[in-house]
């Protein structure tokens, strides 16, 4: 039997099979009797299936467990290498595409730049040739590849499949981009299309072993996106847009936004935000090293020397992010007032790099959350960091075959 086939197989009969994989998927090393307490099952049924499965190849004997008294339990776990998952970020700032096996584990991964040269076609023509050349480096056939996740920034069109009208990418034609059809042609998979932030709060909840089922996922950079669990399920909006929550207004007379409003809290930590206020910081008589990277020519900052400096501890970025922080907190801290999650990951190239720009945001934000002593929620930078988007891409394609 193929993987994909098993999979895609919703009769009656096949649910209750593909519900026992996904146990031993989720759950692996488990014994029978565990699996029994869990489907209530009957033993024979079980047996049966077990050894259906085996024949199949989707799972294995994988060793014993702990004797309670009697012979040791047979634990069983599923083959990790019987098919692949591809997993896609797209960010404003970078594509990622990597290849999974099926413990969601990253077997090859290229990622590259967005510049103002990436138009929609050309990204996507990227895309297919780099996971051509994954499966060719593999060896593995379109059969030996069940799904393809994206997470994109929004909104998006799950249904149709289509990136909608995201702002800020740095090439044109970012509108309407029928993204899911035009890979399906060259990879006839499932493919599914979410929000990247959303994406990345699924990885980071598998990986932690479905610890914090209410989560909230941050990713700072050019916007601010956030996505969210709840019971450990990810909220989706209408329109699966995530963006939005860079535009709360934070000072109704504060800075212009790009959005045309004032005072949106984006208006105070994007990198362009952040490239404006250095700026100001420079003209007022301050040196930076970015400022000898880029010869005095103040509009040649990019995101990615803001990156370099933090690395550097360099004193005027320093400060800056200081003064980003507290904006930054604020927002973070309303957003928990209004979701209560009880697990805040701040993911973002600034946080990761700099020693202490992220306790100065979780320091801020919490002097914000009401009542902080009752809500509990803690802070981390996630496990997955900058994989984040496309592991939990690659998840929510694995995922879909379940629902
Ligand atoms: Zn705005």
């Amino acid at each position: 039997m193929n993987l994909k086939e098993f999979l895609l197989d919703d009769s009656i009969k096949n649910r209750t099979l593909k519900s026992v994989y996904q146990l031993i998927h989720e759950q692996g090393p488990i014994s029978k009797v565990e699996l029994l307490q869990m489907t209530k099952l009957k033993q024979t049924t079980l047996v049966r299936m077990l050894e259906e499965l085996i024949e199949a190849k989707m799972i294995y004997e994988s060793g014993f467990g702990k004797s309670s008294g009697g012979r040791p339990p047979v634990l069983y776990k599923i083959v990790p290498n019987r098919s692949n998952l591809i997993g896609i970020d797209i960010s404003r700032t970078h594509i990622t595409v990597m290849i999974l096996d099926l413990t969601f584990t990253v077997i090859e991964k290229h990622s590259f730049p967005m510049s103002n040269t990436h138009t929609p076609n050309f990204v996507i023509q990227e895309i297919i040739r780099i996971i051509q050349d994954m499966m060719e480096n593999h060896n593995l056939s379109i059969y030996e590849i069940i799904g393809i996740g994206i997470g994109s920034v929004g909104p998006i069109d799950r249904k149709e499949g289509r990136i909608l009208t995201p702002e800020s990418f740095p090439a044109q034609g970012w509108h309407n981009v029928s993204i899911v059809k035009q890979l399906k042609e060259a990879f006839p998979v499932k493919i599914v299309l979410e929000n990247g932030a959303n994406t990345a709060a699924i990885g980071e909840h598998w990986k932690t072993q479905n610890d914090n089922k209410h989560m909230l996922y941050t990713i700072s950079g050019v916007g601010l996106r956030c996505g969210m669990l709840m019971n450990g399920k990810v909220v989706q909006n209408n329109t699966g847009d995530a963006s939005s929550f860079g535009h709360m207004i934070i000072d109704m007379n504060g800075r212009n936004c790009s959005c045309g409003k004032q005072g949106c809290l984006l208006a105070y930590i994007s990198y362009d935000a952040m490239i404006k206020r250095l700026t100001e910081i420079v003209q007022a008589g301050s040196h930076t090293v970015i400022l000898d990277w880029v010869h005095g020519n103040m509009e040649k900052i990019t995101f990615q020397h803001l990156v370099d400096a933090a690395k550097l501890e360099d004193p005027v970025l320093n400060e800056l992010l200081k003064e980003t922080a507290i904006y930054y907190g604020i927002g973070i801290a309303n957003i928990i007032n209004t979701l209560h999650p009880e697990h805040v990951i701040l993911s973002g190239p600034l946080l990761f790099e700099h020693k202490t720009y992220f306790n100065e945001v979780v320091e801020q934000a919490k002097k914000y959350i009401y009542p902080y002593e009752e809500q509990k929620v803690t802070f981390s930078k996630g496990i997955l960091k900058e994989d984040a988007v496309a592991v939990g891409a690659a998840i929510y394609a694995f995922q879909s075959f379940f629902d």
